[in-house]
């Protein structure tokens, strides 16, 4: 298909294209791609994403308009906080071993309500009732309370611990993906997205990207 030639195809490649469609998005200058009929009609059939994508589900991380990409360019799983689970893992095995794609970007963000939510939670003044929003955090509490121990208290310092140990723990769960990465088909970007700049800032780098 003519419409996936240019999908980037390599771990540096499309980080290059996941850093350039973000400065565009940042500086205001966005091109919007891949987002009329001809491109719908070119993937209807089959799809050929150039990255995935694990992030938080917070309303203003929307993956086409923060990297300035397209229709069928990213395989997008999100949740509160981005916390893994094995529907997750699933999710991404397939992007890998099925769709192919050659970097998988995990992001976080600053002010994660889901990090302060478990924070607030260690305190004894998390207020919300959610049986399962207790379930989210306690699946974040380890993190919080390792980075706290460590002496890092800031919400966004903790929300890096977590990212880097999210990309730990997606590497060493899944075979599917450290096998990739040892064969050099894919790498695994763990980054912060700052709410107000727009801008992503790389934490932790899994594979090789230069
Ligand atoms: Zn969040």
């Amino acid at each position: 298909m003519t419409e996936h030639a240019h999908r980037p195809s390599t771990p540096a490649d499309a980080w290059q294209a996941i850093k350039d469609g973000n400065e565009r998005f940042v500086t205001g200058s966005p091109a919007h791609p891949r987002q009329d009929i001809d491109r719908r009609e070119s993937v209807a059939e089959q799809q050929a994403p150039f990255a995935a994508l694990f992030g938080c589900a917070d309303s203003r991380l929307s993956a086409e308009i923060i990297f300035d990409v397209g229709l069928g360019d990213l395989f997008v799983v999100r949740n509160a906080g981005q916390v893994l689970a094995e529907t997750i893992l699933g999710s991404l095995e397939y992007a890998v071993e099925v769709l192919g794609v050659p970097l998988i970007l995990i992001l976080g963000h600053d002010e994660c309500g889901a990090v302060r939510a478990t924070i607030n939670a260690t305190e004894g003044t998390l207020s919300a009732e959610g049986e399962f929003i207790h379930d989210l955090v306690a699946r974040l509490t380890p993190t919080v309370t390792n980075s706290q121990a460590a002496g890092r208290i800031l919400i966004d310092e903790i929300t890096e611990d977590h990212v880097k140990d999210t990309v730990d723990e997606l590497v060493s769960r899944s075979g599917v993906i450290s096998k990739a990465i040892a064969a050099g088909k894919l790498a695994v970007v763990g980054a912060n997205y700052r709410l107000s700049l727009g801008e992503i800032h790389p934490i932790i780098v899994v594979g090789d990207v230069a």
